[in-house]
């Protein structure tokens, strides 16, 4: 089984109510952190995980609302750790991410460098590895195996998805994309797919053309719902809600995607969880 948490279901456009972009997959003894949104370890909190609980982080791509709280996955990580030889974090992206990465240890390093004066047990920086990758198997280790291709959301390039195995069931991480041949590929057949929307019904009317500019490089529920039918997914779970899922309008998104989707369909609140089993999905609550 691979559980799927939903830790930040917003967007760039702050939320009181919603994380920035961000989700939790927990396969075998494995926590993945899947992009790294605003407040997403105040989410990881209520779920009882710390950053020194990580696996790994997967970097979809290097917008800003999905890497916001990079610095404070790694610092956080690095002085909430009490074992000796805190091993690095596996930190996986597209190419470009050595760069944002080391970027961001630079702009925390006076803070670092007043942790390790202050603190005997703090010797060197947070240690983190990082691999840039943009096709094929990139990770296998005690069962769980993950692959990443390419995605569409140019002009941003290069992005990609992930699709995460273990012990039969399998979830496809899809980031923000519009439909493409590379993403049905690696969706294909898999448990569940997880997709980020947008209603385009709802942003295009808008007067700014900054925004409605966000229409042509996402898809819309409709595009998401078409892409897990493509690929044959078991579940299909929305997040990263543009504009935020108002109260009382879950079931208006469901049916959109519900006319091109007819197998279960997830949406939410940050912190909603589905269960992925091999074969068939079952929500947990
Ligand atoms: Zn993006
Ligand atoms: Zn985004």
């Amino acid at each position: 089984m691979i559980e799927v948490t939903l830790l930040g279901t917003g967007s760039p456009i702050p939320d009181p109510n919603r994380a920035g972009p961000s989700t939790l997959v927990r396969a075998g003894d494995q926590t993945f952190l899947v992009d790294c949104g605003r407040g997403v370890l105040q989410r990881t909190a209520a779920l009882g995980v710390g950053a020194n609980s990580l696996t790994a982080l997967l970097l979809t791509h290097l917008h800003s609302d999905h890497i916001a709280d990079l610095g404070d996955v790694i610092i956080t990580r690095w002085v909430s750790n009490f074992a000796p030889d805190l091993a690095p974090l596996p930190i996986i992206g597209p190419p470009g991410t050595a760069e944002v990465v080391e970027n961001t240890l630079k702009a925390f390093g006076f803070d670092i460098g007043y942790r390790i004066a202050h603190h005997e047990d703090l010797t060197t920086p947070p240690p983190v590895t990082v691999q840039e990758v943009s096709d094929g198997v990139v990770w296998g280790r005690d069962g769980v195996q993950i692959r990443v291709a390419p995605t569409d959301h140019r002009p941003v390039t290069p992005t990609i998805g992930f699709r995460i195995e273990h012990d039969g069931a399998s979830v496809v991480l899809a980031g923000d994309s519009v439909p493409c041949t590379t993403l049905d590929d690696l969706a294909a057949g898999a448990g569940a797919l997880v997709h980020t929307a947008i209603r385009k019904d709802l942003i295009d009317p808008l007067p700014m053309q900054r925004i409605r500019d966000i229409c042509d490089y996402h898809s819309s529920v409709e595009q998401a719902a078409e892409t897990a039918a493509r690929a044959d997914v078991g579940i299909l779970i929305l997040t990263h809600y543009v504009p935020a899922i108002q109260p009382g309008q879950e079931e208006e998104w469901r049916a959109l995607a519900a006319s091109v989707f007819d197998r279960q369909i997830e949406l939410g609140d940050d912190l909603h969880r589905v269960e992925v089993h091999p074969g068939v999905g079952i929500r947990k609550d």
